[in-house]
């Protein structure tokens, strides 16, 4: 993944090496809610671990954000600089704040309650304990499960995330699948690098703001597809994309191009919790107003939720609320 605008931070993983045995609270995901629940935690004086996954989260797909208070418009990695560098900020200031950041790192397993403690394991087979867990995992790009899909994402020339990887496809035949505002939004990023970007649809028409459907409209570069229902992707013998095949109102068909982007939404980023909390039927952690869910000490904010809006805003504010619920449940416990 390569991005002019955000240049990667040294990695702070066991920069701190002394490691409390109990934490507080551990908060999973660097996205909004993450890094605004660190920032909280911190200032209640609260030893904290945030096991970052990666830095940004969502906000890092996004070529322009235009509503988050007091900023006007920034990009997604712009605005991620900001939050990460205030975390930091309080991680680097060891006399007033107790916070330790492992950037890259996954959760892969939780377990325990509150009355024995929570415990956690990452990818990197460290096991970490708290007193409280914050999740805020957000989401993760929904893939169609079609053949060719698994090695094209390869580093072969299907991507997710073109704020970070439209710069590769400079003067590339390309294909959009999605017909929604993200898919929208890929092809006005991919106009500026190329002549040819072709957005298949699996509806009758594009679905979103009215304002990206009339640039989508204007663009000489663009064009549309409607009623598509892709099937394969297609692969040379070096595994590197050559095209779509669809069926377009049940015609067999086959669109020939260098680079495809999957927009077809997002999905919770939820699965290793499967065995630790219910999940809704969209694979949501369900909460109430104060971001509790059905296991006590156990806290969630931002999209991983069942909240209806997935913002920015929102993220971060849960991601302050679940903190300072977490500190609360701590005095009270
Ligand atoms: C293309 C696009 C454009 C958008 N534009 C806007 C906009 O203009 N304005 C706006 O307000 N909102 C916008 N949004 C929505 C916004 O980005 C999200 O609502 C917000 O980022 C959600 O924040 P979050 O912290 O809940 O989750 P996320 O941003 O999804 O962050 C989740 C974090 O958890 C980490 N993680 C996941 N699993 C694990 C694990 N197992 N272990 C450790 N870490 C893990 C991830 O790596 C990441 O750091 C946009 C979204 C997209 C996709």
């Amino acid at each position: 993944m390569t991005n002019k605008d955000w240049e990667c931070v040294a990695c702070t993983i066991d920069r701190k090496p002394d490691y409390p045995d109990l934490f507080d609270t551990i908060i999973i995901g660097a996205g909004p809610a993450g890094m605004t629940a660190a920032i909280y935690a911190a200032r209640r004086k609260m030893k904290i671990l945030l096991i970052c996954g990666k830095v940004g989260g969502q906000m890092m797909w996004s070529s322009d954000i235009e509503n988050w208070t007091g900023v006007g418009q920034a990009t997604g990695p712009e605005l991620t600089r900001i939050f990460f560098d205030h975390v930091r900020k309080v991680d680097n200031d060891n006399t007033h704040f107790d916070l330790w950041v492992r950037e890259d790192e996954r959760v892969e397993h939780i377990s325990g309650s509150f009355d024995e403690n929570f415990t956690i394991k990452t990818n990197t087979n460290k096991t970490f304990r708290a007193k409280t867990v914050i999740c805020t995992t957000g989401k993760i790009p929904r893939t169609l499960n079609i053949p060719g899909e698994k090695t094209a994402m390869q580093g072969n020339g299907l991507s997710f995330c073109a704020t970070c990887d439209a710069p590769l496809y400079k003067d590339k035949k390309m294909v959009i699948i999605g017909g929604g505002n993200s898919a929208m939004d890929v092809a006005l990023q991919l106009e500026k690098f190329t002549d040819s970007v072709t957005i298949l649809a699996y509806e009758k028409k594009l679905m979103g703001e009215t304002c990206m459907m009339d640039k989508i409209e204007k663009s000489p570069k663009i064009s549309v597809e409607y009623g598509i229902d892709t099937k394969e992707i297609m692969l040379d013998k070096n595994n590197k994309v050559t095209g779509v095949k669809v069926l377009q109102s049940g015609t067999e068909k086959m669109f020939e191009c260098e680079g495809i982007f999957e927009e077809i939404g997002q999905i919770p980023a939820t699965d290793f919790l499967a065995d630790f909390i219910t999940l809704n039927k969209g694979k949501e952690i369900p909460t109430d107003r104060t971001c509790n869910t059905a296991v006590p000490g156990f806290f969630a904010g931002g999209d991983c939720t069942d909240q209806i809006h997935k913002q920015v805003i929102v993220a971060a504010g849960e991601g302050a609320v679940c903190a300072l619920e977490a500190h609360e449940f701590i005095l009270k416990h």
